[in-house]
């Protein structure tokens, strides 16, 4: 079955179809609700894009600033991106709490964690409080070892959690409580994070981007950013700011100059002039000047199979909990309400240059990496028909954490940097977005740690950072698969697959 696995390419992931097919069933109006922009437009805030981060931040200016005139474009439709491919897990970051401590110190690594936790809860409410149907199952999510080598990589966590009493946060299981919830042959022991979730990533996209609507916020889908503050995307854009500098001018009223952006679209070409900008672009970000040489952009790719149902009794996995393999190169797997397993991860490759090309939708090798893993996790599935498979782009920091900033002396806002770890923190990114962009400098989410705007530290430059990408993440396949068959990889793998840590990077393998 493993040579029928075929990446999705162009076309819209699964999650994405059953989303639109369940909105056009029920509110068949919506579908013509956001068109491309036409000619020039105001807004007080404008925002780049319609994925969690943009859509969450609208939501949050229409709690602050009721009467606040807000604009989303979005080049394809909102959760055309990954916030309608991705894997549905709704974590929060206590796994992540050593980088989290390192980064922020004890209080404010502590407090980033609650609100990250928070924001599992606060998908839910959303959902029951708007009727929106994206599945959210509050089953919490398990990390088990998948071999020898994965044994006990989330003890740093573990320890660290329970030296400031948040014990419970991550709990270590033994290898018959893991199977007792998941009966993989490979499984041993693991660990559980009770406060987590899944959903249907896509409908949560939707259901975001309906409730815009019904307040009021504009969305014009089908609409690129194609300049923004007379800065454009790519290496011409990067060659064209140098010689270009954006106008002094002041606003009509004396005021701070308007941030102007220009789009375009099947209407054809428009404009916004906002008070200020979100810039909420997730990997597209790192083609902009401002934000390239600190993001690295990432593929992942996910298939999904039939529904199996009676299987998935069979292996005691029907708690509904998001399940992850203790790799680098992570497996992460869970179920849908009709008894599929979605499954993602195992590879994955950098961009150049912040290029999201067709190897982000299109890789039949990655897709079929992606296969493998869930046949080797589960040999008895191994007669079950994948029926289909897509990809997206991650954007990487330094740190694998996001950072939400703003550019100097302009009123023009950022979050990104999620590192594959975005559907709950974009709540959360979008809170501290909504705030600078209105600013409301008492808000509790400005408090954050995380919301201090201090950028992670840059990647070498290109050609260096593709050709080390490239290599540290072939040394890390090869060492993971090996060890996953209980091989020696060698020195020189396991060594070149360390390198990210070695240099300080909060990325790659131990
Ligand atoms: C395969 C895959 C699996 C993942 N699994 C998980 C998971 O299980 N759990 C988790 O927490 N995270 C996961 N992630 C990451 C998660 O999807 C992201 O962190 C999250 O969706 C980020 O939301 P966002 O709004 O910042 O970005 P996006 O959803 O990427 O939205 C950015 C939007 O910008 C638009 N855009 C780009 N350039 C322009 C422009 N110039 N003008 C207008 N629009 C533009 C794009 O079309 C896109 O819709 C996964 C990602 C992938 C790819």
């Amino acid at each position: 079955m493993l040579g029928e696995v075929r990446p999705s390419g162009g076309r819209r992931s699964w999650w994405l179809r059953e989303a639109l097919a369940a909105e056009a069933a029920a509110s068949p109006h919506l579908a013509a609700a956001a068109p491309p922009l036409r000619g020039s437009t105001t807004a007080d805030v404008v925002i780049a894009a319609g994925g969690y981060t943009g859509l969450w931040t609208a939501l949050r200016l229409t709690e602050l600033e009721p009467g606040a005139r807000v604009v989303v474009l979005e080049q394809d439709v909102c959760g055309g991106g990954p916030s309608g491919r991705n894997g549905g897990f709704v974590t929060n970051w206590w796994d992540e709490f050593p980088t989290l401590l390192d980064r922020y110190g004890v209080d404010g690594a502590i407090a980033v964690g609650d609100a990250m936790e928070a924001a599992v809860d606060d998908v839910g409410a959303f959902c029951t409080a708007h009727g929106v149907d994206a599945w959210f199952t509050n089953a919490g999510s398990l990390s088990a070892s998948a071999a020898p080598a994965q044994d006990g990589g989330w003890l740093p966590a573990v320890e660290a959690l329970r030296a400031h009493g948040l014990g419970d946060r991550l709990v270590p299981l033994t290898a018959d409580e893991v199977r007792a919830r998941v009966d993989s042959p490979v499984f041993r022991e693991g660990a559980f994070m009770p406060g987590a979730a899944t959903v249907q990533p896509a409908a949560l996209a939707r259901g975001l981007r309906r409730v815009l609507l019904e307040r009021g916020v504009t969305i014009h889908e089908g609409t690129a950013a194609a300049e923004i503050d007379g800065q454009r995307p790519g290496w011409l854009g990067r060659l064209g700011a140098s010689m270009r500098r954006a106008p002094r001018r002041r606003g009509s009223a004396g005021g701070p100059r308007p941030v102007r952006v220009r789009t375009n679209s099947p209407a054809g070409d428009g404009e916004v002039l906002a008070g200020s900008a979100v810039l909420a672009l997730n990997a597209w970000a790192a083609a902009w000047p401002w934000f390239g040489p600190r993001l690295v952009t990432w593929s992942s790719y996910i298939v999904l199979t039939e529904p199996i149902p009676d299987r998935l009794a069979e292996i005691g996995w029907t708690g509904g909990e998001g399940v992850a393999d203790a790799r680098f190169t992570l497996h992460y797997l869970r179920t849908t309400p009709d008894g599929r397993i979605a499954l993602g991860g195992g590879g994955g490759r950098a961009g150049f240059a912040g290029r999201i090309g067709p190897a982000f939708s299109d890789s039949v090798a990655d897709a079929r990496r992606a296969a493998a893993g869930l046949r080797r996790l589960f040999p008895l599935l191994r007669d079950v028909r994948i029926e289909d498979a897509w990809g997206g782009p991650i954007d990487i920091s330094a740190d694998h954490l996001p950072w939400f900033g703003s550019l100097p002396g302009r009123p023009i806002h950022h979050g990104h940097g999620y590192s594959g770890n975005g559907v709950g923190p974009a709540v959360v990114g979008g809170r501290i977005l909504a705030a600078r962009a209105v600013e409301r400098a008492d808000d509790p989410a400005l408090a954050l740690a995380i919301a201090d705007g201090r950028p992670p530290r840059a990647f070498p430059p290109e050609p260096a950072r593709y050709v080390g990408a490239r290599l540290i993440r072939e040394a890390a396949v090869r060492r993971e698969t090996m060890e996953e068959r209980e091989e020696d990889p060698g020195l020189v793998l396991r060594e070149v697959s360390r390198l990210p840590r070695r240099l300080g990077y909060h990325l790659g393998p131990e």
